[in-house]
């Protein structure tokens, strides 16, 4: 997701322009993120922009009982300084800001968004989403998918614990 930034560059410190967001889908790394829709709000610094963005999309997940692909809704919210390279308007290089690496602006004067995107979808990653509240999961023991199938592991279990007890009371009445 590219932005050309240029014109905002150029407006005084303060000006506030807002981009509405809707990208059906964007690839990042190995992970298709579906249905990104949002806001991003630059608001003119001295050296560059500071961007907030506000969205939300679908992200792939498996579910953490069955393992089966749901989507799972990510908001992403970030907040970053985009600073240029060049000056928009005088052309002059700006200054690094020494340390904090901050997202820097090309002489295209146009925002990759995909990279801090990325960036913070890693560290807000959903921790146990599940392709339903009662999601049945996997069988232990055999793997079985329970929410379609239902395996004999648990009627095994109970018929075996039967029989133990079984046994033992047979015991008890021998001695
Ligand atoms: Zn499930
Ligand atoms: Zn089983």
């Amino acid at each position: 997701m590219r932005i050309n930034i240029l014109n905002e560059l150029r407006q005084p410190v303060g000006s506030i322009a807002v981009f509405d967001l809707s990208e059906p889908a964007i690839r990042l790394d190995d992970t298709q993120v579906r249905s990104l829709s949002g806001t991003l709000t630059l608001v003119r610094t001295n050296r560059g922009l500071l961007a907030t963005l506000k969205a939300s999309a679908m992200v792939p997940e498996h579910c953490a009982r069955c393992l089966v692909p749901v989507d799972c809704p990510l908001p992403i919210t970030f907040e970053e300084e985009f600073i240029p390279v060049f000056d928009a308007n005088t052309s002059k290089r700006v200054p690094d800001a020494g340390g904090d690496d901050p997202f820097r602006i090309g002489p295209d004067f146009i925002v990759d968004l995909d990279e801090p995107l990325r960036q913070y979808m890693l560290m807000s990653e959903p921790q146990k989403p599940l392709c339903r509240p009662d999601c049945l999961g996997l069988c232990p023991s055999c793997g079985a998918d329970l929410n379609s199938t239902s395996c004999e592991c648990l009627a095994v279990d109970q018929r075996w614990s039967a029989l133990a007890g079984l046994g033992t009371s047979t015991k008890m009445k021998g001695s």
